[in-house]
């Protein structure tokens, strides 16, 4: 189901999705929620399945490179910044979560 975001600077029509730990719409292109959802509206969105996936918005990181909060894209066995690419310097125990985690979603 479209919805057109109301954030300036973005206001896309995209997919948005309902955080059901806050109740909050989040737009997929922005990231931010979106305000004036309604109840129900929100339980329509929950009852079509388009809720944000267990978690995975918890795993954004500060990059290094570009000092901004990105999400971690794997490429070649290493953490890569969504953003800028640069790699990103995460300790073994945390890539090896992050990687448990990504394998899980893309099994779904
Ligand atoms: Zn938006
Ligand atoms: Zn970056």
């Amino acid at each position: 189901m479209l919805m057109t975001c109301t954030n300036k600077g973005c206001l896309q029509s995209n997919e948005a999705k309902l955080n059901r730990r806050t109740n909050e719409v989040i737009c997929a292109e922005c990231g931010q929620e979106i305000g004036g959802i309604t109840d129900t509206f929100k339980k329509i969105l929950d009852s079509q399945g388009q809720i944000i996936r267990a978690e995975s918005k918890s795993m954004s990181v500060q990059c290094n490179s570009c000092k901004k909060k990105c999400d971690i894209d794997i490429k070649e066995n290493k953490p890569h910044c969504s953003l800028c690419s640069e790699e990103l310097q995460l300790s073994d125990t945390f890539f090896n979560m992050v990687k448990t985690m990504v394998e899980k979603e893309s099994n779904e």
